[in-house]
């Protein structure tokens, strides 16, 4: 969507709703306070969290904290809570990060991750995705449409299962194929391009998420929801994020 498109009605709220992306300076449509998303956020992970096996295998999850704790320290979101979980799925190939700093990976991930770098590959992704926003977007362009400011706001205050829903299909939580919906491409490539920058900062060689696309283009059909999104292709991302390696390579200290 894009900022010229919407009705004159919201002109008012679009005064204050265009902003630019960190890194990249791409120009975004968010609807709804920070505030909010973070409060649906924080609802949404609770009940993802509640209905989840997380995993006990106290080395995984104390490695999940641990490259969570870096990314999180080159994320400076000071008003985060940031919270890790290992949910025990081997089938599901995703992770994800919601604004507010909940963060969750499932163990099928864990196969093509590797190592630390390929996890820090994945959350910084994911990390990515949150402190853009980019769930914010869909939120907008979606429930918000449907609701209005006022309705939604009613909706996040009673905890209203539809707009519970509306976040988990925003940020891709659950487990669900068929109701996730991707990200588009061009938040796909951004949260890769910030994600990077992101590992980078928090002393990962970002080399290690070209490494990590490259695992996943051969586990291609077997299609996670998240990671096995076709666009942009696998193909396309690897080539995109070693061009952006440069730039990343500028943050990285070997720590
Ligand atoms: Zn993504």
């Amino acid at each position: 969507m894009g900022c010229l498109s919407i009705p004159l009605i919201m002109t008012l709220l679009l005064l204050s709703a265009c902003q630019t992306a960190p890194v990249t300076g791409r120009s975004q449509l968010i609807l709804i306070p920070e505030s909010m998303e973070i409060e649906l956020g924080l609802t949404a992970y609770k009940d993802v969290i509640k209905k989840a096996r997380l995993s006990e295998d106290r080395e995984i999850v104390d490695m999940v904290n641990r490259v969570g704790r870096r990314i999180a320290a080159a994320a400076e979101r000071e008003e985060y809570k940031w919270e890790f979980n290992v949910i025990e799925n081997d089938k599901i190939i995703n992770a994800f990060a919601l604004p507010g700093g909940k963060v969750a990976v499932y163990t099928g991930i864990l196969r093509y991750t590797e190592n630390e770098a390929g996890l820090a590959a994945v959350m910084g992704h994911e990390v990515a995705h949150a402190l853009v926003r980019h769930g914010g977007e869909r939120i907008s362009a979606g429930i918000l449409a449907q609701l209005g400011m006022i309705g939604l706001s009613a909706a996040v205050r009673n905890k209203d299962p539809a707009a519970i829903s509306a976040v988990n299909q925003a940020y891709g939580l659950g487990v669900n194929v068929g109701v996730l919906l991707p990200f588009n491409r061009s938040q796909e490539l951004e949260a890769d391009r910030i994600g990077i920058v992101l590992m980078a900062k928090a002393g990962y060689d970002p080399n290690e998420a070209a490494a990590f696309w490259r695992r996943m283009m051969k586990a291609k059909d077997k299609a996670p929801p998240e990671f096995l999104s076709t666009h942009p292709t696998t193909e396309r991302r690897v080539k995109e994020i070693e061009r952006w390696i440069p730039e990343a390579m500028k943050y990285y200290k070997i720590p």
